[in-house]
């Protein structure tokens, strides 16, 4: 911390996530460190409902009356630019206790459950993002080659400029490159614990978003920035192990996995409509989620399946990191706290109820008899009801969040309901952007 104040840094500034996936945060002048981790700065509850539109969506426990304190972590304090330096942070309430509203402590204590049954997570994340003029419109036309190095040499002062930037701050990337989509682009980030990941995840938006504006161009974080176009997935991986020894390898199961590891499996394919409106909620999520885009609109696992929703990745040579599972229908719409509390207390229940690991899907799901039965909830209301009527989200999220989640997503369903595809998808293009 001493390096702050003794540095440039003017400025110190908090972020939480609020239940629509959009970053929000408080600064202080960075002498009042100590303050903002101790005391915390004010907010209104309401801060954990505002919507994609900056509407309210008041719930049964959230209403306009009360206070929270975002208190930073000084641990993950770092100077991110000029002037600046940014931390992550909780909403505690006012006597000092942690509010069953805030996401990154319900993953911590998850997290927790996980230590106390022996069991230690490990998760990376991959963000997709679509580059954009700086008025939100498409860059100017190329001959775009999906993940081309076509794409490499034009935005190269850009990418560099991002390798550079993350890295100063500490983020370390895995890999850098153009994706599928025109104009779009992918970071994935080293595993690390859950929440080191999801704050890392944070961090690295604003770090793409700062880079992005140096560069004249802006950065859409939508599920789908255009109706009919690529979809931006974010999606996340997960490894577990037991006093060192891995629960996806090493075992007697198919590909090394371990009983508990089938049973991990088994748990976050069985919690996947239940937290659909989590992983995938948003009013332009379920447009993402087709057939064919490598988005895993499936609710099957399988090894390297790109169309699964859980994508087995085999602990080999061309795998340092070790055998872990894909999670691919999660989507940066998504409170990635709330989006990875939900895949670790999903794998957690398969293993405390022992759930049986179902058959691999070997091939392209939509290929596959049972391809109806492995069909997702698409409809947005079902997906609602879905979380809302969860037992397993209620006790892995607490039902504070499940009703804020439920209603803010609420909001868009009834806000854009009369408006195209096309409209809506403009509408949001960059309510996640930073
Ligand atoms: N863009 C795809 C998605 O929406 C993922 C492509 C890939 O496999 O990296 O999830
Ligand atoms: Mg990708």
């Amino acid at each position: 911390m001493m390096e702050l104040e003794s540095g440039d840094v003017a400025l110190l500034v908090g972020t939480v996530v609020d239940f629509a996936g959009v970053t929000r945060g408080k600064g202080v002048p960075v002498r009042r460190l100590t303050t903002f981790h101790e005391s915390g700065m004010g907010a209104s509850p309401s801060w954990n409902v505002f919507c994609v539109d900056n509407g309210i969506a008041f719930t049964s426990t959230i209403g306009v009356t009360g206070d929270l304190r975002l208190r930073l972590d000084p641990d993950r304090v770092r100077r991110i630019d000029t002037g600046l330096a940014w931390g992550p942070a909780n909403f505690h309430n006012q006597d000092g206790s942690l509010s069953p509203l805030c996401a990154r402590g319900r993953l911590a204590a998850i997290v927790d459950d996980a230590a106390g049954q022996g069991l230690f997570p490990l998760m990376g994340t991959e963000l997709e993002f679509t580059l954009t003029t700086l008025d939100g419109e498409r860059l100017p036309k190329t001959s775009w080659a999906a993940y081309g190095m076509k794409a490499v040499v034009a935005h190269r002062e850009f990418l560099v400029d991002l390798t550079r930037t993350l890295e100063k701050a500490s983020v370390w990337p895995e890999q850098i490159h153009a994706e599928y989509g025109e104009d779009q682009f992918e970071v994935s980030l080293a595993p690390a614990s859950p929440v080191a990941m999801a704050d890392a995840c944070v961090l690295t938006r604003i770090l793409i978003g700062i880079v992005a504006a140096r560069h004249d161009m802006a950065v859409s974080f939508s599920p789908l920035p255009w109706a009919g176009g690529a979809g931006n997935g974010a999606h996340l991986h997960l490894s577990l192990a037991r006093e060192n020894a891995p629960l996806f390898g090493g075992g007697e199961g198919p590909h090394g996995i371990t009983a508990d590891g089938g049973s991990a499996i088994a748990g976050i394919l069985a919690g996947l409509n239940d937290f659909l409106g989590i992983y995938a909620g948003s009013v332009v999520s379920a447009q993402r989620l087709q057939p064919g885009s490598w988005s895993g609109a499936s609710a099957c696992w399988g090894l390297e399946n790109r169309e699964a929703a859980v994508r087995f990745l085999a602990g080999t040579a061309g795998n340092p990191h070790g055998a872990n599972v894909e999670l691919k229908i999660v989507d940066p719409s998504a409170n990635i706290y709330l989006a990875a509390a939900a895949l670790l207390g999903s794998a957690l229940n398969g293993i405390n109820a022992k759930l049986a690991l179902p058959a691999e899907v070997g091939i392209n799901p939509a290929d596959s008899p049972g391809k109806d039965v492995m069909a997702l909830n698409t409809e947005h209301a079902m997906i609602l009801k879905a979380l809302e009527h969860s037992e397993l989200a209620a006790r892995v999220l607490g039902p504070d969040i499940v009703e804020g989640v439920a209603a803010v997503r609420r909001h868009e369903l009834e806000q854009y309901a009369d408006k195209t595809p096309a409209e809506i998808a403009e509408a949001v293009r960059f309510a996640w952007s930073v």
